[in-house]
C-alpha cells in the first residue's frame, strides 16, 4: 500500500449513534444503490445523492459533505428500496448528526433561530401572523362556536403567494357555511422545518409546546393548509386528545362536496393536472382526495402527468430546500411544469404552499404559458 494513502478505521461511536437515532434502520441498507438511480438529483444533476455514501462516511468518522442537505425527504427512492429503508429517516438522522458535529450549512441555523424567536421560518415578527386575514374578519377559534380550527400555517401566514391561497380557503370555508376559527397571531408553529433538517430534540420540544396550545384551546378537528403540518400533526406529535383529528384542507374540501355542503356553480372550462405533494401523496397516501375535489368542478378536464400519485416529482421544497440556495438549472420544478407543458395543460393544480411557490417561479423563469394555481384557488374561482 502506498504510505501516502490515507488510513481510515471504523469510528464505532459515531456509528453507534447513528444505528440509535435511525432504530437500527441505517444497518439494513445493503448498498445496492436502486435509491440513488431513482432519485430526482439525478435529472438535474451529474452527480446525485447516495445515501450508501453518508452511511459510509459515518462508519469512517468523516464529515459530512454539503450533499447531504439536498435531500428532499421526498420518499420517491424509499418506493424502490428492496430492503424497504426509511431512506429519508436516515437523512434526517444524519443531519441530526451534523447538528450534533456543528456541520449545519450557513442559512439553516438562522431558520431554527427565526422558530425559536418568532415561531415562524420566514424571519417574521409573530405579531403580523394574521395579517393575511386583516380584511377577513376571521374570528379567533372557539370550541364553544367552531366545528373545526382552520391551521394556516408559517407560508400561508408570510409569504405573499402563499397568503393568496389562504384567502381562497376562507372563501370556501364561508361558501359552505363552515363554522371555523383561527389562532391568529397565537398561532404555535407545527415545527415540520425543523423536523425536516433534522434537529430532532427541537421539534419534540416544538411539537410537545405545540400539542399543548391545541389542548389548551380545545381544539378537536383541525385543517391544515400545508401537507407538511398537516403530516407531523398526525404522525409525528405526542397525543393531543382521544379525539383530535388533523386532516389536510383537500380532504375536508371533499368531504364538503361529498356531503353537498359546498356547491361549485360556475364552470371553468379549463385543463388541467394535479401535482401531488410528496407529503401528501408518498408520506400519507393521500392521492384521492384532491382528485374528487377537482374531478367535481364543473367544466374541469383533468389529465394525469407523466409523474403522478405515488410516483409523484417533488417539487425541490422539501426537506428544508426552501432555505437553501438551488442553483438554476438544478430545480425539479423546472423539469416539473415542462411535463405539465408536455401534457398539454393550461393550469397546473396542487395543495402545498411549498409546491405553488416552487412551480410558479419555474413558470416565471421558463416564461411558459401555464397557470398554477392552489386546489382552494381553483375551487373558490367556481363560487
Ligand atoms: S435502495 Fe435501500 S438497500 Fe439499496 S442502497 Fe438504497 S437504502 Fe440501501
Ligand atoms: S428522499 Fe428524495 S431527494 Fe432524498 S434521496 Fe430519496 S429520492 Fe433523493
Amino acid at each position: 500500500m502506498d504510505s501516502q494513502e490515507p488510513v481510515f478505521t471504523l469510528d464505532d461511536a459515531l456509528w453507534e449513534r447513528l444505528l440509535e437515532l435511525t432504530g437500527g434502520e441505517a444497518a439494513r441498507c445493503y448498498q445496492c444503490g436502486t435509491c440513488t438511480a431513482t432519485c430526482p438529483w439525478g435529472l438535474v444533476r451529474d452527480e446525485t445523492v447516495s445515501v450508501r455514501e453518508f452511511i459510509r462516511r459515518v462508519q469512517l468518522g468523516l464529515e459530512a459533505t454539503d450533499a447531504l442537505w439536498l435531500c428532499t425527504t421526498c420518499a420517491q427512492c424509499e418506493a424502490y428500496c428492496p430492503r424497504g429503508v426509511s431512506i429519508a429517516g436516515i437523512f434526517r438522522a444524519l443531519r441530526e448528526l451534523a447538528w450534533e458535529r456543528r456541520e449545519a450549512p450557513e442559512g439553516l441555523p438562522s431558520l431554527l433561530w427565526s422558530v425559536f424567536w418568532n415561531d415562524n421560518s420566514w424571519s417574521q415578527p409573530p405579531s403580523q401572523r394574521a395579517q393575511w386575514a386583516r380584511d377577513l374578519a376571521v374570528p379567533l377559534f372557539d370550541p364553544t362556536q367552531h366545528e373545526l380550527l382552520f391551521y394556516v400555517g408559517g407560508a400561508a401566514s408570510y409569504d405573499n403567494r402563499a397568503q393568496k391561497v389562504a384567502v381562497a380557503f376562507v372563501k370556501v370555508l364561508r361558501a359552505a357555511g363552515v363554522a371555523f376559527g383561527i389562532l391568529g397571531a397565537d398561532e404555535p408553529p407545527s415545527g415540520a422545518d425543523v423536523r425536516d433538517v433534522g434537529h430532532a430534540p427541537f421539534f419534540e420540544e416544538l411539537a410537545a409546546k405545540t400539542a399543548a396550545v391545541f389542548q389548551q384551546r380545545g381544539v378537536t378537528r383541525l385543517v391544515a393548509l400545508s401537507p407538511h403540518s398537516y403530516d407531523v400533526f398526525k404522525n409525528h406529535y405526542p397525543p393531543v386528545s382521544a379525539d383530535f383529528a388533523p386532516q389536510h384542507y383537500v380532504q375536508f374540501l371533499a368531504e364538503l362536496l361529498a356531503t353537498g355542503r359546498l356547491k361549485p356553480q360556475k364552470p371553468l372550462e379549463v385543463t388541467l393536472a394535479f401535482h401531488d405533494p410528496c407529503y401528501l401523496a408518498r408520506h400519507n397516501a393521500e392521492i384521492a382526495a384532491p382528485r374528487q375535489v377537482l374531478d367535481a368542478l364543473p367544466g374541469v378536464t383533468r389529465v394525469e402527468l407523466a409523474h403522478s400519485g405515488l410516483e409523484t416529482l417533488c417539487c425541490g421544497g422539501g426537506g428544508g430546500r426552501m432555505y437553501l440556495e438551488t442553483a438554476a438549472g438544478e430545480r425539479f420544478s423546472d423539469v416539473r411544469v415542462e411535463e405539465a407543458r408536455a401534457a398539454g395543460v393550461q393550469l397546473l393544480a396542487t395543495a402545498c404552499p411549498y409546491c405553488i411557490v416552487c412551480l410558479e417561479d419555474s413558470v416565471k423563469a421558463r416564461k411558459l404559458p401555464l397557470v398554477v394555481k392552489d386546489v382552494a384557488e381553483i375551487v373558490a374561482l367556481t363560487l
